[in-house]
């Protein structure tokens, strides 16, 4: 197979920077796509993170006046992963979360920190690195969107480019009157270039102008066809969908693996599974719950966010307390349900906890801890907690939606066939649904062998990124085969 250069464009990336699944996927895609002969650079931004990973890296490019101050482009590694870092400290040396201001408001500037991420992606993909020109630009959400409409508009040879929607919610509008600042031409301003309601859309150019649009799972690609799901870019997308496919995530299983993971209270595999019930006890201690075997245990790993339809497990705290069951949630973001979370964990203490804020190590922790993991998502591109829950031995509880359905198969839906269900699904939205699932999982737990068989199911279950890379690898090799013809 010929090698295949490939330049991935993201915001973010695991271990250096994290705020969602976004991270995990530009982390890890990387790493698996090199046994696919896929040669990747990411480019990211200079966040504090970033350039003090990549403390003796070399610079490769220097853009002495560049969007308002002078950039330089760092080139380094970090464990596996090949770095170019955007060391531009007026516009990304910020600490703390990449997108927010210290207040939880979007940086003023984000449409100048991204165009500029985009472009300096778009001038690498024209060969602005002589030492590394890239074959393929794989561009990553909104943050990344423009980089086709850059090579777009610039008329010169350009690379194929992928555009990955991993999240619609996101689409990053910006005022129409910044068009010359973002360095865009006149003309791009039309409803089949930049141009967005009357702004400028960066996902929206990505979605225009990329050679392949997939999104991170079959269903996504899909729903985000539909009014509802499309979220404003229904249209177009269906307009390009013979471009658009899904390729579903996969997780780092060296990261994620039980049998190994440091956070976690003892490891564990298929084969010594009973060794995981020392994780539970553990996980109650740290959340402060009964010490009780008996109890389901729940587990929440998540964003507070309305797309996320935690308030609907707040709705079934009634059934939670009846069936017996324990609460163990760990999550970040929205204030009102922050406290609401807070307020039931006073309320019922020894049954209901929750620890707000952002932890890695204790999202292992929950992972090998809890008995089964609840996502009841309103919308959910691929989701990957569930995929980490498969993997530790944890059961989802998954709302049926975008990846959630295309990686859990229903105890109830694999018929007699002892070996296909690996978790219980319910229909999004809905609080009465969710608490009809959360009974129904409770049933399966009090029957230990179909406990165990799910458990298994679940841990054989291939959730690692081999075989999704070598879609990646196969797409990229269609867009350069189709753009020698
Ligand atoms: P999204 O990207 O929409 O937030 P995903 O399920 O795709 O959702 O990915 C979320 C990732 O972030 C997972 O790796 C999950 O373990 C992690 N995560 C989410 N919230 C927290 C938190 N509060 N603490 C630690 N890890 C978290």
């Amino acid at each position: 197979m010929t090698p295949i250069r490939c330049l991935a464009v993201t915001s973010e990336i695991y271990p250096i920077i994290k705020t969602g699944g976004l991270a995990d996927v530009a982390g890890a895609m990387p790493i698996a796509l090199k046994a696919h002969d896929v040669d990747t650079r990411s480019l990211v931004p200079g966040y504090p993170d970033v350039i003090k990973t990549l403390a003796s890296a070399s610079v490769v490019l220097r853009l002495p006046d560049f969007f308002g101050g002078s950039v330089r482009i760092l080139a380094g590694t970090c464990g596996d992963l090949e770095v170019l870092a955007v060391d531009a400290p007026h516009l990304f040396y910020r600490h703390g979360n990449p997108y927010t201001a210290p207040d939880g408001r979007d940086w003023p500037d984000n449409g100048m920190r991204f165009a500029a991420l985009s472009l300096i992606a778009a001038r690498i993909g024209q060969g602005a690195i002589p030492s590394f020109v890239p074959d393929i630009i794989h561009a990553h959400d909104w943050q990344a969107g423009l980089t086709p409409a850059y090579l777009h508009y610039t008329n010169q040879p350009r690379p194929g480019t992928v555009l990955t929607i991993h999240n619609m919610a996101y689409q990053g509008q910006f005022a129409a009157e910044m068009l010359s600042a973002f360095n865009l031409p006149p003309e791009s301003f039309s409803i089949h270039g930049v141009e967005y309601y009357g702004a400028i859309g960066f996902l929206k150019a990505g979605v225009q102008f990329a050679d392949r649009i997939t999104t991170v799972s079959s269903t996504y690609a899909k729903e985000i066809q539909s009014d509802e799901g499309g979220m404003g870019l229904a249209g177009l997308l269906r307009e390009r969908s013979g471009v658009l496919s899904g390729i579903i995530n996969g997780i780092d299983t060296t990261v994620w693996s039980p049998e190994t993971d440091p956070h976690i209270a003892c490891g564990y595999n298929a084969t010594n599974l009973t060794f995981r019930t020392v994780n539970k006890p553990a996980l109650q201690r740290r959340f402060n719950l009964d010490p009780d075997p008996d109890a389901m245990l729940l587990g929440v790993i998540s964003r507070l966010s309305w797309q996320k339809g935690l308030d609907l497990l707040l709705e079934c705290i009634p059934t939670i307390l009846d069936q017996g069951i324990q609460l163990a949630l760990l999550g970040t973001g929205d204030a009102n349900l922050q406290e609401r979370f807070l307020a039931a964990a006073h309320a019922h203490p020894g049954r209901i906890s929750a620890v707000i804020g952002y932890d890695e190590g204790l999202a292992h922790l929950i992972q090998a801890g809890s008995d089964a993991l609840v996502v009841p998502s309103r919308f959910e591109p691929c989701g990957l907690t569930q995929l980490c829950a498969l993997r530790y031995g944890s059961i989802p509880i998954v709302a049926r939606v975008g990846g959630l359905e295309d990686t859990v198969v229903d105890i109830d839906d694999a018929g007699d066939d002892e070996g296909v269900g690996t978790g219980v699904k319910f229909a999004p939205g809905f609080s009465d649904h969710l608490a009809a699932a959360l009974r129904r999982t409770n049933q399966a737990f009090q029957d230990k062998s179909q406990w165990r068989r799910l458990q298994l199911n679940g841990m054989s279950t291939n959730v690692s990124w081999d075989r999704r890379a070598g879609e990646y690898a196969a797409l990229y090799r269609d867009i350069l085969a189709a753009r020698q013809q």
